[in-house]
């Protein structure tokens, strides 16, 4: 049978790449969001997959209606060649048949994920660890992305039942920082030369959109860093203004994708209200961070490979990963913490179904085991975020107990042992 090749339709802004988006599903094209790979230079950040034998059909649809469109380019199948050839012959025979479809090209179902989620044994794991590094490597290169986040308020009107900071934890000691406080601590890192700063907190309305524009216009006037917000679900028009005042990506992490078990962990939370967030973040044309949390009570193999599944059906940009950890006097204080193992394996099945995203090495691995951290930036991740809040509040920005302190020294050792490589702006 020929092999279906594809091609990408790449448009010069985001309305047009959703206005093409539906006028093909009114005409029944089956296609798909990717993250436009960056050679094609500042054009939309999110392009539409399609099989290259419908472009001509595609290309007059889109014509007719006047979509401004960059290009329609093949979407090149992004192959590890060789890999079988380097494996040892004592891999599962499983295993050895998905690392096939990477070799070629091909896309992993749900069920190849499985297996990858599924591996065991020393050699098993080397091989797939070593897939995901050089996807790693072929996509993104070897320059490890290291981000500063702010944690600005530890006040949420969520009863997450996972997380430190649920409204129902009354032992908490709140604080909030000031928007000019924010700003002058984002001056300070600004001087470190990194290039993006996140601004994260609780589900906190006392930000009103005001105040969050005030910030967010201060820090672009002030620095000119990118910025990610992490602020949890916002009304729409919010959202909008946001990224209209210079807001650049957003991060809103799924936890999970499966429905009953979200509803179990977010008694006031609504699944599919948080699908429509992250539909309006990317409608909107923020760069998408979604994530999962891996080892929630009741989680099972499958319903990890059906978020990887998720997250690759709704071009999430970035993608954060972490182990679930214990928060003292949250009902899940108890539960043990997620398995470093089975974290660094989703890490990198994601690597090799997503391809071209970012994938940070996460804080909540560093907790389980600095050394894990280190393990996934060799095992898919290019990202590091440094824990930047201010000393005199970090302790209370407790989403899960003993957080490890990721600080810019410890990011660059981890960057020098790998022998990978950092970009700093020159400040
Ligand atoms: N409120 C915002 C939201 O809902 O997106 C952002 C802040 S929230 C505290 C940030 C992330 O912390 C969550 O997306 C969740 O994945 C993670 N988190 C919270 N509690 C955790 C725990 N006990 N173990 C691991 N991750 C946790």
């Amino acid at each position: 049978m020929e092999k279906e090749l594809y091609s990408i339709i790449i448009c010069r802004s985001n309305n047009h790449m959703l206005r093409a988006a539906a006028l093909l599903k009114e005409v029944g094209v089956a296609l798909e969001m990717v993250p436009v790979p960056g050679e094609y230079g500042s054009v939309c950040n999110t392009g539409l997959k399609i099989s290259s034998r419908i472009k001509p059909a595609v290309e007059q649809v889109l014509c007719h209606h006047k979509v401004s469109l960059h290009g329609i380019y093949p979407l090149q199948p992004r192959k590890l060649d060789g890999l079988l050839a380097g494996l040892s012959p004592k891999i599962d025979p499983d295993l050895r048949e998905v690392l096939a479809k990477e070799e070629t090209g091909e896309n992993l179902s749900e069920e190849d994920i499985i297996v990858l989620l599924e591996v065991s044994g020393e050699n098993n794991a080397e091989a797939l660890f070593n897939a995901a590094d050089r996807m790693r490597r072929e996509v993104v290169g070897e320059v490890v992305d290291i981000r500063a986040a702010i944690e600005f308020s530890n006040f949420c009107k969520k009863y997450c039942s996972y997380c430190g900071l649920s409204k129902k934890n009354f032992y908490l000691e709140r604080y909030r920082m000031a928007p000019e406080e924010i700003v002058e601590k984002v001056r300070d890192i600004a001087t470190w030369g990194i290039k993006t700063v996140i601004l994260q907190s609780g589900e906190d309305p006392f930000y009103s959109i005001d105040m969050l524009l005030d910030i967010v216009k201060g820090i672009k006037q002030e620095t000119g860093l990118r910025i990610t917000l992490s602020i949890g679900e916002r009304p729409r028009e919010d959202l909008r203004l946001l990224k209209a005042a210079g807001a650049n990506n957003f991060l809103l992490k799924i936890e999970t994708t499966d429905p009953e078990l979200y509803l179990r962990l977010h008694p006031d939370g609504d699944y599919r209200q948080r699908v429509l967030n992250t539909q309006w973040l990317r409608e909107l044309g923020y760069l998408l961070g979604s994530g999962n949390i891996v080892g929630l009570p009741g989680q099972t193999i499958p319903s990890l490979a059906r978020d990887i599944k998720w997250f690759q059906e709704q071009g999430i940009h970035m993608v954060g990963i972490g182990p679930f950890l214990p928060a003292a006097r949250t009902p899940l204080a108890q539960w043990p913490p997620g398995d470093g193992f089975l974290t660094l394996k989703v890490i990198a099945a994601t690597r090799l179904v997503l391809k071209n995203v970012f994938i940070p090495a996460t804080t909540a691995l560093a907790t389980l085991d600095p050394q894990l951290q280190i393990k996934a930036l060799q095992a898919g991740a290019n990202t590091v975020m440094l824990a930047s809040t201010p000393e005199r509040y970090r302790e209370r920005y407790n989403i899960y107990d003993n957080k490890y302190p990721v600080d810019l020294e410890w990011a660059l050792t981890m960057i020098e042992r790998l022998r990978r490589k950092t970009v700093l702006r020159k400040v």
